[in-house]
C-alpha cells in the first residue's frame, strides 16, 4: 500500500516537540514525491526511533532537522541533531542488535540498544537503508533512504491492494 510519508512524519514529530519543550524540531520538506510503499506502522516506527535517540542523545537540548528530499532515484529522510555524535569507531556497529555505545556522557542515558538494529531491518524490507554521518560532540545525522514513487507507479496501487488484501504487509516494488 502507498502512504505519504510527510503526514506521518507531522503526527510524530507533533508528539515528540510536546513532550520535548527543550528541544525545538523542524521539518523541511524539499519534494512533492512523498508516496513509500510498505507497512505505516513499520515505516512510523523509523522515525520513532531515529527522533526519539536525536532528543535522548541530546541531553542539552538543542535543535532537531528533519529533512525530506529527493536524491538520484530515492526519496530520503534526514534526521539531525546537535547532541553527543557517534565516536568513529562506533559508527559501523551502531546498526547491530543491542549494541551501545559506552561512553561517559552517555553513560546515564538508558535503552537496550535495539532501536537503530530494527531501523535498519524494517528499512531493508522497504528496498531502503540507512545511513549515518557524525561528529563527536558536535551531533549527528541519520538518512533513510525509499525508493522514489512518481506519477504513473502509483497506479498500481489498487490492483496490488486488492490482490495482496490481508496477506503481506511490504510489497516489493518492480
Ligand atoms: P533503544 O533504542 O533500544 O531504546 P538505544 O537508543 O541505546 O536503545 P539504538 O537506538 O540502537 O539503541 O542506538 C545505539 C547507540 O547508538 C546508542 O546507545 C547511542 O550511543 C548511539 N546513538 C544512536 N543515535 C544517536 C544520536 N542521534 N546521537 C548520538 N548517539 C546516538
Ligand atoms: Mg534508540
Amino acid at each position: 500500500k502507498y502512504d505519504d510519508l510527510v503526514p506521518l512524519i507531522m503526527n510524530i514529530i507533533e508528539t515528540y516537540q510536546v513532550n520535548n519543550p527543550s528541544h525545538t524540531i523542524h521539518c523541511d520538506i524539499q519534494t512533492s514525491n512523498t508516496m513509500v510503499l510498505g507497512d505505516k506502522d513499520k515505516i512510523g516506527q523509523v522515525f520513532n526511533n531515529l527522533i526519539s535517540n536525536a532528543i535522548k542523545y541530546s541531553p542539552d537540548g538543542g535543535d532537531i532537522l528533519i529533512n525530506v528530499f529527493e536524491e538520484g532515484p530515492n526519496l530520503n529522510v534526514s534526521v539531525k541533531d546537535q547532541g553527543l555524535g557517534i565516536p568513529e569507531d562506533a559508527i559501523h556497529k551502531l546498526f547491530t542488535k543491542f549494541y551501545r555505545v559506552d561512553n561517559s556522557d552517555r553513560r546515564r542515558i538508558g535503552g537496550t540498544g535495539l532501536g537503530l538494529a530494527i531501523v535498519k531491518e524494517i528499512m531493508k524490507a522497504h528496498e531502503g537503508d540507512v545511513f549515518v554521518q557524525s561528529v563527536l560532540k558536535e551531533g549527528s545525522t541519520f538518512t533513510v533512504s525509499f525508493p522514489l514513487v512518481i506519477g504513473g507507479n502509483l497506479q498500481d496501487d489498487k490492483p496490488h491492494d486488492q490482490e495482496n488484501k490481508g496477506k503481506v504487509n511490504v510489497i516489493i516494488v518492480e
